[in-house]
């Protein structure tokens, strides 16, 4: 999908009037690109991948069929779904394009309103997948990672971590007293105060390769690879102030609310010997370690790094 929401159609034929005739009836609902051969589309599916492609069978050099197989065999493309479109009227080249993969099958001389309406289910398959994917890894209420993407994710850079020999941090971050704050203000408050925070965590996490994300209820976590622990207690007390000087109104817009974190962090550069259990569970530590300090603050393996609770 591009910039302004459209879905992206890749049409692949060999014939110049099909390729403008299909193009003059997707363009106004969607964006086209087109390639005239097999090899022509591989390089524009690798380049920008499309939503859907419309591919002809017989084209100069590498056929449909082939670029169908190309397309399949990658874990990159396989996801796109491929509509063939073919003078190819026979049932066993139908039932070939099939099983190679291609959702649908329209023969030529097609009827424009078949294209379309077969596109449209085509792409609304692929809205509804992408958003089967999105709710699986998104905290439905603060709209940031959820655990299990937290998880994938941790997993990932703690491996590269060792292969790099790059030192990887994390910060663990717990509400004080939110339960007092539920008391006090109201749930629906207490969910928009985690939401706002969310806010803070995402923004301060800023270098492409950081995530952060709800761990569950209110506690929350940053990842930060290829940081170490001095820059990552930077990007902590930036966090922990920020949250300080938020200021919530409440719905009925009376009165402000305050909240602060606790946060522990660990730092460390991984070798195969390391548990990635361990490095959390550090950090957990540390957290509760801030918790007793009495709350607001930051505790490392450097260090406590206090501040009063205002
Ligand atoms: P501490 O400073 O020791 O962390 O105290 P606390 O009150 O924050 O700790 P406690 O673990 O006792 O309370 C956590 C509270 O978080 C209780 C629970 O109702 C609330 N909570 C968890 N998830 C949500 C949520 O999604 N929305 C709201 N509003 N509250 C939540
Ligand atoms: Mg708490
Ligand atoms: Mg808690």
């Amino acid at each position: 999908m591009d910039d302004t929401g459209k879905f992206s159609i890749l049409v692949v034929d060999d014939e110049k009037s099909n390729l403008m005739m299909l193009n003059g009836i997707l363009s106004k609902e969607y964006t086209v690109f087109t390639a005239k051969s097999g090899e022509d589309a591989l390089c524009r599916v690798a380049e920008d991948p499309p939503d859907l492609i419309l591919l002809d069978i017989i084209l100069p050099g590498m056929d449909g069929f082939e670029v169908l197989k190309r397309l399949k065999g990658s874990p990159d493309t396989r996801g796109i779904p491929v509509i063939i479109i073919t003078g190819l009227t026979t049932e066993t080249d139908e039932e070939k394009g099939l099983l190679l993969g291609a959702v649908d099958y329209i023969t030529k001389p097609f009827k424009n309103g078949i294209v379309i309406a077969r596109i449209k289910t085509h792409l609304q398959i692929v809205r509804q997948i992408r958003l089967i994917e999105r709710l699986g890894l998104v905290d439905p209420l603060t709209d940031i990672p959820n655990r299990r993407c937290f998880d994938d994710r941790l997993s990932i850079e703690w491996r590269r971590s060792i292969r790099d020999k790059k030192p990887i941090s994390f910060m663990m971050m717990d509400v004080d007293k939110f339960k007092t704050y539920n008391d006090t203000w109201g749930h629906p408050q207490g969910d928009v105060l985690l939401t706002s925070i969310s806010r803070i965590f995402s923004s301060a996490a800023r270098r492409s390769g950081d995530l952060a994300a709800r761990l569950g209820g209110e506690e929350f976590g940053v990842l930060l690879p290829d940081t170490d622990i001095a820059a990552a207690l930077i990007v902590a007390e930036e966090i922990r102030s920020r949250v300080e000087n938020l200021r919530i109104p409440t719905a009925d817009g009376k009165t402000e609310t305050k909240t602060t974190i606790s946060i522990g962090v660990v730092s460390v550069v991984p070798d195969k010997n390391m548990l990635v259990a361990d490095f959390i569970s550090a950090a957990d530590k540390r957290l509760y370690a801030a918790k007793d300090a009495g709350r607001n603050c930051i505790c490392s393996e450097t260090g406590n790094n206090n501040h009063e609770p205002h």
